[in-house]
């Protein structure tokens, strides 16, 4: 029963997301989540909450599959008209450290389309450029940016560290990542995520180590101080990177960079 549900709001997700401005859509499918069968169960239950849980997480893995499965419907360069997103790009002269706040991590995959849904349909939805065409029609999303494999890529950070010290490169320093809620920030930094959930410890010893290196080995030349190697929550109202940044884990940071 649930993977015939899961079927069929695959199925019509798949339809929908076929078009350029699938994206403004994206009310409908938050409305096809609620076919799922858990969620179905619980809400009758009378439990919302993990009813709309439920039903979030469905949506989300379906689109993850049908972004992996290359069935969304993005810019194509040469066919569309896009804008360059980084020719607002600055040299580097900050380092911006996030968690995932996730304990168990996050897929590649996952992290790509959840950045899709969180970071650019919400652009993409306003009605102002650079989201519109010369002749005032809908563009679609399009990062400019691309894997190793030639895929559209959507992450707003540039480096992901896991809790084992394995970096992996997101995105190249000419690319301008959407990670820290803050245009101007974004044009000039460089955004590391500690993929773990450090709301409220600190990271372990060996992701640490990896921003250490990531930091010494790649931007040589950006000073070592408090002002330029930042949390999240120095430049919006976030609990990101974790209440054990400031005066704690951001010194050992700087300790192990300035060594
Ligand atoms: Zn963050």
């Amino acid at each position: 029963m649930i993977e015939k549900l899961y079927q069929k709001q695959y199925e019509r997700t798949k339809e929908l997301v076929q078009n350029p401005d699938w994206f403004l859509e994206f009310g409908r499918v938050r409305k096809l989540r609620l076919i799922g069968l858990g969620a179905i169960q619980a809400a009758k239950a009378g439990n919302i909450t993990e009813a709309a849980n439920y039903a979030r997480r469905q949506t989300f893995d379906i689109f993850e599959q049908l972004l992996s499965e290359h069935q969304v419907r993005l810019g194509i360069p040469g066919q569309d008209e896009l804008d360059d997103q980084d020719e607002a790009r600055e040299p580097v002269s900050q380092i911006v450290i996030h968690h995932s706040s996730r304990a168990e991590g996050i897929s590649l995959t996952a992290l790509n389309a959840l950045h899709l849904l969180n970071l650019y349909v919400p652009v993409y939805q306003r009605k102002t450029s650079p989201v519109l065409d010369s002749k005032g029609n809908r563009q679609p999303i399009y990062s400019g940016h691309f894997n190793e494999a030639g895929e559209q890529v959507f992450y707003g950070y540039h480096w992901k560290v896991e809790q084992d010290g394995e970096v992996h490169r997101l995105l190249d320093d000419s690319a301008l990542g959407w990670h820290a809620g803050d245009w101007e920030v974004n044009k000039r930094s460089v955004g590391i995520c500690i993929d773990d959930d450090i709301g409220h410890k600190n990271p372990t010893e060996d992701s640490l180590a990896a921003v250490a290196d990531i930091i010494k080995r790649n931007y040589p030349t950006l000073p070592v101080d408090a002002a330029t190697i930042v949390g999240h929550s120095e430049i919006i109202h976030t609990s990101c990177p974790g209440d054990k940044f400031i005066d704690g884990w951001k010194n050992s940071l700087l300790e192990r960079i300035a060594a």
